[in-house]
Formats: C-alpha cells, sequence, structure tokens
C-alpha cells in the first residue's frame, strides 16, 4: 500500500472514531487491581513512559479516556515520553496523528524505535552508506544520512548496515534478497524492533519482526535490536526525561512504564529498574498474565489496571 494513502487512511480512521472498540481486557474489570492498590503500587512515581498501541490509541483510534489522561499528566506537571516500537511513521507523522484524535503530544515527547534506529545509524556510522527496509514517512528519520536505493542495494551496495523496520507490503523478495546479500557479505544487521504482530483496524497484522527473524536465520548473523525490550531504548529515554540511574527522586524506581505488552513493556521496563504498569486495553489480557504468573516470570507488573486513565487516576 501506498504509505500516503495509508497515513491518510489511518488519519481518517482516527478522527472518525469517537471511542474506540472494545479491547480484549476491558470488561474483565476483575483483572484489574482495585484503586486503593492501585494507588499504593505507584506511590512516588515522578514520571511515566507510555507505549502507544494498546495504551493510547487501539487499531487506529483512540482509546476511551486516553486524550484526557494525558491532559492530566500535562496539569499536574508530571513529565511522560511516548515509547513505542511503531516504526512505520515519523515521530512528526505520529505527533499529528494523534492531534487529529485529540491526543496532543510534542513530536519531541516521542521516542520511537525508528528514531532511536535513525540515532543509533547517525553515532555508529555517520556519513556512511546504510540500506533501510521502512516505509517513505519513515525514511524522513534518516534525512541527512547516506541511504541506498533499492537499485543500488541489489547491485551488492556496499553498506555498512542493514536497518529493518515495519516496510509493510514493500518486504519484497528483492528487497529481502538484496538485504540478505548484504549481510552476509559484512553489512550490520539491525533491527528496530522484533514485534511479531500487532493490531490494525484490519485485525492481527504481521509485523516486522518475521522478517529480520528471517534475514537472521538466512544468514546465521544475530541482529542488533534496537526498540523495546532493549534495555537501552528505555534508558535513553529515561535520560531524556532528566532520570538516570542514580538520580535524586527515586531514580529509575520513580518511573513507570505503562504498556500492554507483558514482554516489551513489562519485562522490559523490569528489567533496568523501572516500574511497570499493565494495562488490559490492548494486545494482551488476563489470561497472558495468568499465563506469565503460572510460568513463574519474574519480570511482573508492578500494577494491573485496565486503562491509562486509571493508571493516571492512581498517581500520587
Ligand atoms: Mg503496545
Amino acid at each position: 500500500m501506498n504509505e500516503g494513502a495509508h497515513i491518510a487512511s489511518a488519519a481518517d480512521a482516527v478522527a472518525a472514531a469517537g471511542t474506540a472498540g472494545t479491547a480484549d481486557g476491558v470488561g474483565t474489570a476483575g483483572a484489574a487491581d482495585p484503586p486503593d492498590r492501585r494507588r499504593a503500587a505507584l506511590a512516588g512515581i515522578r514520571a511515566l513512559l507510555l507505549d502507544m498501541d494498546g495504551v493510547v490509541v487501539l487499531k487506529g483510534a483512540p482509546l476511551p479516556g486516553a486524550a484526557e489522561a494525558v491532559r492530566a499528566l500535562s496539569r499536574r506537571g508530571t513529565p511522560f515520553r511516548v515509547l513505542t516500537n511503531s516504526s512505520l511513521w515519523s515521530r512528526d507523522s505520529l505527533s499529528g496523528l494523534l492531534s487529529k484524535a485529540g491526543i496532543e503530544i510534542e513530536p519531541t515527547a516521542i521516542v520511537t524505535a525508528l528514531s532511536a534506529s535513525a540515532a543509533l545509524a547517525r553515532r555508529r556510522w555517520p556519513g556512511r552508506p546504510l540500506y533501510v527496509l521502512a516505509g517513505p514517512d519513515a525514511l524522513r528519520e534518516f534525512d541527512g544520512q547516506w541511504l541506498l536505493t533499492d537499485e543500488e542495494a541489489a547491485a551488492g551496495g556496499p553498506a555498512s548496515a542493514v536497518v529493518v523496520g515495519d516496510a509493510g507490503a514493500g518486504f519484497t523478495w528483492p528487497r529481502l534478497n538484496a538485504a540478505f546479500r548484504l549481510v552476509r557479505g559484512g553489512s550490520r544487521l539491525v533491527a528496530m524492533h522484533r514485534n511479531p504482530w500487532w493490531l490494525t483496524p484490519e485485525g492481527v497484522t504481521l509485523d516486522s519482526g518475521a522478517f529480520v527473524r528471517a534475514l537472521e536465520f538466512a544468514t546465521g548473523r544475530r541482529a542488533f535490536l534496537v526498540g523495546k525490550p532493549a534495555g537501552a531504548f528505555f534508558e535513553a529515554a529515561c535520560e531524556s526525561l532528566g532520570v538516570t540511574k542514580g538520580s535524586a527522586d527515586g531514580g529509575r524506581d520513580a518511573v513507570l512504564m505503562v504498556g500492554d505488552d507483558l514482554r516489551s513493556d513489562v519485562a522490559g521496563a523490569k528489567r533496568v529498574g523501572l516500574r511497570a504498569a499493565f494495562v488490559l486495553s490492548g494486545k494482551h489480557g488476563p489470561a497472558d498474565l495468568a499465563a506469565a504468573r503460572a510460568r513463574g516470570a519474574s519480570l511482573l507488573p508492578d500494577v494491573v489496571a485496565l486503562t491509562l486513565s486509571d493508571v493516571v487516576a492512581a498517581l500520587d
């Protein structure tokens, strides 16, 4: 699909939707912690990291109460960043899409696996050629960097790195074969994320993690992971909030990750010392949490809530 059309259709869906559809977890209120338990678990939280899909929006439409919850954070003066593995759109476009949904978040308050990958490439391979598998709008994050065309990549580059994001229908065999040949020839393989699937207006949808795995399988090389659950991704977001490991006021324990994915959001955040709220408004539900508990997972959420709104209401 044409990327511009995709953005326009997503924007229309967001603009047209007054309320989001009912997510898996909503309606299973018993799975969420009661308010007093939520307040106790969130005592001392001073900054938030918000996942986007399943927390603020779902299937391109705003989740109920999300816009007001974001406004409440601003009113409270509680700093936050959106921390998302989204790699389809630049931060400017994401901010615009959210604004059409009534959710006002500046591009500078958004950290994406895409923007972090572009920043990594700028640091690691300044002025060097890259082959980036991503949509046209996503490529805006790589402004000023040397990007190979498909023809140059197919001709053998060379490239310092092959960077894989969400290319959607752009994951064609010629592009994947060019990427395979470059990595086999020595280019570093960088994965914006490894998400296996996500929820779109059309339902469960294949994500770019499957293509990363394909390239790893064929080349025998392991990709460098940029997005969640990589610890460096959370740490960079904390630094942008002015929170470092040993900083006063609780350090990372005063930062709360709010997410709908038990592995990428919750376990990833817990591993680097953040607190984590699991919301039931997205892709994972009570059954996934029960399964994680049953298998003895150690990186479980500090609090379970139905929505972002319920999390913000429990802050002290
Ligand atoms: Mg999510």
